[in-house]
């Protein structure tokens, strides 16, 4: 594993890091979910990624990381990076969503409790909130630093202009973000347009999520819908429709390519989203932030990491194929 700095921090972080987002709740497989987590952390994937609300059900991916991590990793909790966020819906009543001051500290400890951890190194804002002010949002972070629940903070979600507001007021409460939490991949390219620049020129690192697009990245599809797919799995936000023939058609092209350069289609688009960008010849990608449903996919995926350069034709055909 390589570890690459994140921004102009003192912190690095593992070029490939694994999401509990799906899997790893009380619907999961619990040894399946210990067996990735031990996969993970024996292959150098030190920064485990989860959230108040991830499971399913919400808050028991937390539950089952806290038992496993006592029962496996408690021996080498300074080896790891942990982190959870605070932002979407997660308990009933007015102050269990979004990002006041009274929602995201009181998730902080929940998240602490549920894991049985005495801090998180990273703690995120999880979305940004347009009914609260940046200020609250933002001083909610800085007390949660503050008081040694958590060992930095970040943003996730937030927009370029969202992002430089929340930078400008960090730096005015006398805290730095640590790092952006974004959505990025060779299918979502959003973040191209202005967030990627803003992060490289104020120096902030970012950890790009989904970089398989839920799972539309690999072979997996090919032939059709798998029974044991995230598709066909209850409450999934990918979705049957999302596989359109348009979709495939891109999904066969991108493969071959993947097939061309020696890779799988999953370790491809890994590579991709950690290739130095053509306009900047750097990138202020850090880590790629991968979900998994066995342990073979994360060792499959961890191979990716032999192959990161791309020539320009091969980012050219990319662009054609998935801009289109
Ligand atoms: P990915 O795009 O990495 O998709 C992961 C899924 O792809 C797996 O569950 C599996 O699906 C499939 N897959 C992975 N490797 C392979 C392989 N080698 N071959 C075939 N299929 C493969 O990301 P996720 O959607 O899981 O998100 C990753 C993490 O990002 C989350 O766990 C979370 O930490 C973070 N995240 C953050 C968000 C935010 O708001 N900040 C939002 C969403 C995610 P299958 O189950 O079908 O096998």
């Amino acid at each position: 594993m390589s570890y690459r700095r994140v921004g102009s921090s003192g912190l690095l972080l593992p070029e490939i890091s694994l999401g509990l987002w799906h899997n790893f709740g009380s619907l999961g497989d619990f040894e399946n979910a210990r067996d990735m987590l031990r996969t993970a952390f024996d292959n150098g994937i030190t920064h485990f990624d989860l959230a108040n609300n991830y499971g399913p059900e919400p808050g028991s991916a937390e539950i089952n990381f806290g038992k496993i991590f006592h029962e496996d990793f408690e021996n080498y909790r300074d080896e790891l990076i942990i982190s959870t966020k605070a932002g979407h819906l997660m308990w009933p009543g007015p102050y269990g969503d979004w990002g006041s001051r009274k929602s995201i500290l009181a998730s902080l400890d929940q998240s602490l409790e549920r894991m049985n951890l005495n801090y998180v190194d990273i703690f995120y804002s999880h979305r940004p909130d347009p009914s609260t002010p940046i200020e609250e949002t933002m001083g909610a972070l800085k007390t949660a630093l503050d008081s040694g629940k958590a060992l930095y903070v970040g943003i996730t979600k937030y927009n370029a202009n969202q992002t430089k507001m929340a930078l400008s007021v960090a730096d005015k409460l006398g805290f730095r973000l640590l790092i952006h939490q974004t959505r990025y991949s060779i299918f979502n390219r959003g973040v191209e347009a202005e967030l990627l620049d803003e992060l490289e020129n104020e120096k902030i690192g970012a950890i790009a999520f989904q970089p398989l697009s839920q799972g539309m990245l690999t072979d997996k599809y090919l032939n059709g819908i798998p029974e044991d797919s995230r598709i066909r799995k209850p409450g999934s936000s990918l979705k049957e429709e999302d596989m359109t023939e348009e979709r495939l058609v891109q999904i066969r092209q991108l493969n071959d390519i993947a097939r061309s350069r020696g890779q799988s289609l999953a370790q491809m688009a890994i590579s991709w989203v950690l290739k130095k960008r053509p306009e900047s010849r750097s990138t202020p990608i850090s880590s790629a932030l991968i979900g998994a449903s066995s342990s073979k996919q994360i060792l499959e995926n961890l191979q990716a990491l032999d192959k990161l350069e791309f020539s320009a034709d091969e980012l050219f055909l990319i662009d054609q194929i998935s801009l289109k």
